[in-house]
Parts: structure tokens; sequence; C-alpha cells
């Protein structure tokens, strides 16, 4: 009888990636096979985000309903993000769980499941040139660590405490896993790191050392691969040589993340975000002028200790003068071991849900008069989903989201969609 494993994965694609490691690792040392059903699971693990503080709440919340509803013998392990910076407190506060393994200790996972009360959450640990084995979640798209870890210190932020140094993943293994997933069928894929077009850095031992925009130069060469993505690119690092690469490399998707977090430009000092106002404002300015069709996204944080209502404004008025095609706006968590976490000038409760809404509000109005843009639109479509309401989905090269009344049949291929349904985050069409 093979064995059981039920895996959730909280948080970003980075825990997506590491949640397909694991799976593979166990698969193919341990013989188990994959479950929906953590009631008939042999082995329980939940992959953890520690981002903001409320998941880390739902996460002993999770394992209680987890511990009662396994069954007979069964194990809990903890991994992620918590697991790195809660350690052995997982098993103090939820005694019955069985292991803990640190986001960078993924590699040990087929070990510490023999062990009980394993607590495995070393920092410095160097996965960078493990070559794990191999198992995808989509049939369609393959998710590609570029790099492991994090160098920047931005003073909110916990990742680099719970995910160590920033470290390349040698070329030759991320151009292996790229000529794999193509093989597989996979025409689209997604580079991954904390900060990708800071690739090229550092890398343990010797490797051909090449910057990001030369990384995408060398995958887009793969025969067969169509899309490149990538998340998440810090603003810093985006100089006039990526994006041209960006805009003239006709495999690279046209849709872009730049992570903004605040508009006011003393506030990014406070948060060590290492730009300004001003070079955000220029950077998006010369990628719409490079690619008028692209999308661009960003991350906004309300609430930093010190925010004056003057900063709040710097932060509405960026995203008027970009546009964004996606906010994703959080009010300030305090991280524990980041520097913030210290800052005195706390911002209201009230004040920040009051500027949350405002900036989800703007963000709205924007989408409203953008999505009129789209209307007869043709667009090509990668069809990816397969839904219940005889719907099939899939993404545009912009990253627009467009569902075709249509079959499984078109799973797994491109196809012209002229848009003639409009809503704020997805479109319908037919395919023409
Ligand atoms: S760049 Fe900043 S926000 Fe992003 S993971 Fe690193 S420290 Fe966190």
């Amino acid at each position: 009888m093979s064995k059981k494993l039920f895996i959730e994965t909280l948080g970003c694609a980075m825990n997506v990636r590491d949640s397909e490691h694991m799976i593979a690792e166990l698969n193919q040392k341990e013989s188990y096979e994959l479950t929906e059903d953590s009631s008939e699971a042999d082995l329980i693990i939940i992959n953890t985000c520690s981002v903001r503080e409320k998941p880390v709440q739902k996460l002993f919340s999770e394992l209680g309903v987890f511990n009662k509803k396994k069954k007979e013998g069964a194990k809990i392990g903890v991994a992620g993000c918590t697991a790195s910076h809660l350690g052995k407190e997982i098993i103090k506060r939820a005694p019955y769980v069985n292991f803990v393994l640190g986001a960078r200790n993924v590699s040990k996972v087929a070990e510490v499941i023999h062990k009980d009360r394993a607590v495995e959450t070393e920092i410095d640990y160097d996965e960078s040139q493990f070559a794990f084995k191999d198992f995808r979640s989509s049939l369609y798209k393959s998710y590609i660590n570029i790099s492991i870890g994090c160098d920047k210190q931005c003073t909110y932020c916990i990742v680099p405490h719970t995910r160590g140094e920033e470290i390349s993943i040698p070329l030759n293994l991320i151009l292996d896993e790229v000529e794999n997933s193509v093989k597989r069928g996979a025409k689209e894929l997604f580079l991954l790191g904390q900060n990708v077009n800071n690739y090229g850095r550092r890398f343990s031992g010797k490797h051909e050392k090449i910057n990001f925009t030369e990384l995408l130069r060398r995958v887009s060469e793969v025969e067969g691969l169509k899309r490149i993505r990538f998340t998440s690119p810090h603003p810093l690092h985006m100089d006039d040589e990526f994006l041209q690469e960006f805009a003239k490399n006709d495999k690279i998707c046209k849709s872009m993340h730049m992570p903004l977090q605040s508009g006011s430009t003393k506030l990014l000092k406070d948060m060590k975000r290492g730009y300004s106002k001003e070079w955000f404002l220029d950077r998006a300015k010369k990628l719409r002028e490079l690619v008028p069709e692209v999308s661009i996204s960003t991350d906004i944080i309300v609430g930093f200790p010190g925010e004056s209502d003057a900063d709040h404004e710097d932060t509405l008025d960026v995203m008027r003068q970009v546009g964004f095609e996606q906010v994703f706006s959080f009010k300030y968590s305090p991280r524990p071991m980041t520097e913030a976490e210290n800052y005195t000038d706390v911002v209201d409760p009230q004040i920040a849900s009051k500027r949350l809404a405002e900036v989800q509000e703007l963000h709205n109005d924007t989408l409203d008069r953008l999505k009129e843009r789209n209307l007869n639109k043709v667009v090509e479509v990668y069809f990816e989903e397969l839904r219940s309401d005889g719907f099939v989905a899939g993404r545009s090269d912009n990253n627009l989201l467009v569902k075709v009344k249509g079959s499984e049949e078109l799973l797994g291929r491109f196809k012209n969609v002229r848009i003639n349904r409009l809503s704020r985050l997805s479109f319908e069409g037919e395919v023409i």
C-alpha cells in the first residue's frame, strides 16, 4: 500500500515551488502519493507563510483541526517561513507536531519524517545547487527558482530572516529545469526569486556569472518555450538594459510586477527600499513608453510607522500617475526580527484602515476606467484551467484573465480570443 501525503501550501509562488520539491522528494525517495483528503493521509505537511501576523495565527488553529481529523499514526509537519522563525516554539505550542522544517531546508524533508520532534531551521543552509527530484502541479506552466533568500534589508520584511541570504542558482541547473519543463509540454514558465533582477551577484562555488537580463536571453533561446514570466523584480534594479530586453524579447510576457510599497521618498528611506518616488515614476514611465500594452502590478503597504497624510498622498499620487493594472494592498503588520518592529511612531489602526480603503477605492476606479479599453480587443490566450461552469480560462500575454465557453480540448493551447464581456478582474470572450 503506498503511503499518502497531504500538503497545504500558504503564501507565495516560492512556497508553491517548495511544496512541489517536497512532494517530489517524498514520492521518489519514500513512495508517498498525494491525497486531497487529510483524514486519509499518513503524512500532513503545512507549508507556511510569515509575511504578516494573520497567517501565523491561522497556522495554530489549522494544526488543531488537522490533529483532530488525522488518522491513527499519521504524522504532522510544519514547513516554510513560520517554521523558520518559530522553530521549536511550534512543537511547544502544538506538541503533536512531529517535525519543523525551515524554508531553507526543504531538501531534508525525506530525512526529517523519520525523526521525531526534529527541528531543521538552519537559516544559512545552502540548497542553491541541490538538484531536486521533479514534480509539477501544473501541466501547462512551470515555476523555476533562480535564487534562494534575499540580501535586501527592507525594514518591514521578515523574509531575509526566514529564507536567509541571497544565493543565485547556477545557470546549468536552471536551463536543465527549463528544458525538462518544455519536454514535459509546458509552454510557459515563471522564474522565481525574492529579487530576480539581482540574479548572478553571488553563487556558491564557481559558476558562469551572468546578470538577469542575460539569463532571460538564455532561457528564451530554449526551443519550444513560448512564454516567460518572472517574480519578483526590485524597482531599484530596473536598469535600461533590463527594460530594453523586456520590451524587445517576444517570449517575455508583457506584465511586470513593480512592488512600490510606498510613494513617499521619506518613507521609502525608512523602509530601506533603496529608491525614491522619482526613480520609481521614471522607471514606470520608461516601461510604458517602451511597451504601451504592458500591465504593471504592485504591492502597497499603508500605515507604516511614521506615515503622515502627506506620505499617504504621495502613494495615491504614484497610483494616479502609473495607473496600475493590479494592486496588492495591505495594512502594515509588525514582523518579529525586523528593524521596523521597534519603530515607535505607530499609525492609528483606524487611520490605517481609512488609508487602505482609499487605496482600494482609487484602484477600483482605475480598473473601471482601464477595463473599457479591452472591449472587442483580440488577445492570444494560453488556456490552463477547466472550470465547472462550462468555461475554460487562461491568461493573455499581458496577464488579463480571460474565460471562454469550451471544453478540455482547449487546455494547453494558445487561441486568439475577442473580448466581449468586461468585469474588473476578468474578461469573457469567444475564440476566433
Ligand atoms: S526585497 Fe525586501 S521586501 Fe522583498 S523579500 Fe527582500 S527584504 Fe523582503
